[in-house]
C-alpha cells in the first residue's frame, strides 16, 4: 500500500479550517502565525511561502518578517521578545538554517514555549520526553499520524528510526515510545544497519542519503516512512528505494507526496493548538 500523504494532509487541513471557523464565531479571535526569515536561501524562501499560503487557506493570519543575511542576533532576539509579548500572536517560527552570526540555540530558547509551533524549545522537548503534553515537532508528528492511519494500536511493535537529529529522529523516537513501541535509533556509527532495519515493524528513515534503504533490508509486513528529501539530478528522492520496496512492504510513503505535505499540515495543527491554549 502506498500512503498518500497529500490526501491525509488535505483531510487534516480541512478539519483545522472547520475548527478555526467555529472558534472564530465563538471567540471573535483569529489564530496568527509569524514567521521570521533571515537571508534569501532559496529553499527557505519556498518553504516559508508555502507555510504562509497554507496558513491563510485554513484561516490563520500569517505574516513573514524578513531580515537581511547580516542582521544581528540582538535584533532577532528583540523581535522575538516583542512577538512573545504580543497577545495577538499565537505562533512564532524562525526559519532554519540561520546565518553563522546567529546562535540557533539562543533563538530556539528565546521563543516562548507556548508559541513554539516548531516544538524545538527545550521546554517542549523536555515535556515530550517526559511523556507530558507538549508541542511536537511537525515532521515527526506528521509521520506518527501517517503510521496510525495504517495501524491504530502500535503497542509492542518494533520501531527502528534511522537518524538521531533533534528535528526528526529523537522526537520520532519519543512519540513512538509514547505509543508503547520498542524503539531502536540507528545512526551513522551503527554497526550492521541492514540487520537493525530487518527487525523493524515500523521503519522511519530520516537520514538525507538517497536510496539508502534497499530491498532485502525491510520485512514484508513493515510500515516504511521516508522522511528524506534528496535532490538527485533534477529528481527529488527519499532515503528509501521506493521502487524496490513498494511491492515488498505493508505500507510505504512516496517522496514527494508522503511526509512533506504532512509537515505543513502539522505546523497548522500546532498553531491551532497554541491559539486554543491562549483562549482558555
Ligand atoms: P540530519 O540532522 O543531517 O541528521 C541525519 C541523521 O542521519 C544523523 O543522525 C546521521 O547520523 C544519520 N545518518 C547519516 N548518514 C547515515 C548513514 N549512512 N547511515 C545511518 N545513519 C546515517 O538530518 P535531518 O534534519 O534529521 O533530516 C533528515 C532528512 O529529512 C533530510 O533529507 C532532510 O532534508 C529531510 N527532512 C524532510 C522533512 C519533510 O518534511 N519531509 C523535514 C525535515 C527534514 P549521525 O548522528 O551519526 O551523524
Amino acid at each position: 500500500m502506498i500512503i498518500d500523504g497529500k490526501k491525509q494532509a488535505e483531510i487534516i487541513r480541512n478539519e483545522i479550517k472547520k475548527e478555526i471557523s467555529d472558534l472564530k464565531k465563538k471567540s471573535g479571535k483569529t489564530p496568527s502565525l509569524t514567521v521570521i526569515l533571515i537571508g534569501d536561501f532559496a529553499p527557505s524562501l519556498i518553504y516559508v511561502k508555502n507555510k504562509e499560503k497554507s496558513a491563510r487557506e485554513v484561516g490563520i493570519n500569517s505574516e513573514i518578517i524578513r531580515y537581511p543575511k547580516n542582521v544581528s542576533e540582538k535584533d532577532i532576539l528583540e523581535k522575538i521578545e516583542e512577538l512573545n509579548k504580543n497577545d495577538e500572536i499565537s505562533g512564532i517560527l524562525v526559519q532554519l538554517p540561520l546565518p553563522s552570526q546567529i546562535s540557533k540555540e539562543k533563538i530556539i530558547n528565546a521563543i516562548n514555549p507556548s508559541k513554539d509551533v516548531d516544538g524545538f524549545n527545550p521546554i517542549n522537548v523536555g515535556n515530550l520526553s517526559s511523556g507530558y503534553d507538549s508541542i511536537v515537532p511537525c515532521t515527526p508528528l506528521g509521520c506518527l499520524l501517517l503510521i496510525k492511519k495504517i495501524e491504530s494500536n502500535l503497542a509492542g511493535k518494533h520501531a527502528v528510526i534511522i537518524g538521531r537529529s533533534n528535528l526528526n529522529g529523537k522526537p520520532m523516537a519519543q512519540l513512538l515510545l509514547k505509543e508503547h513501541c520498542t524503539v531502536t535509533i540507528v545512526h551513522s556509527k551503527t554497526n550492521d544497519l541492514q540487520n537493525e532495519c530487518l527487525k523493524a515493524d515500523i521503519l522511519v528513515a530520516a537520514v538525507g542519503v538517497p536510496n539508502l534503504i534497499k530491498k532485502g533490508w525491510v520485512k514484508k509486513n513493515a510500515i516504511v516512512i521516508d522522511v528524506g528529501i534528496n535532490k538527485v539530478g533534477e529528481k527529488i528522492v527519499g532515503d528509501v528505494n521506493f521502487d524496490e520496496l513498494k511491492d515488498n512492504v505493508k505500507a510505504i510513503t512516496p517522496v514527494p507526496g508522503g511526509v512533506g505535505p504532512m509537515t505543513i499540515a502539522c505546523l497548522l495543527k500546532n498553531t491551532l493548538t497554541c491559539f486554543k491554549a491562549r483562549l482558555t
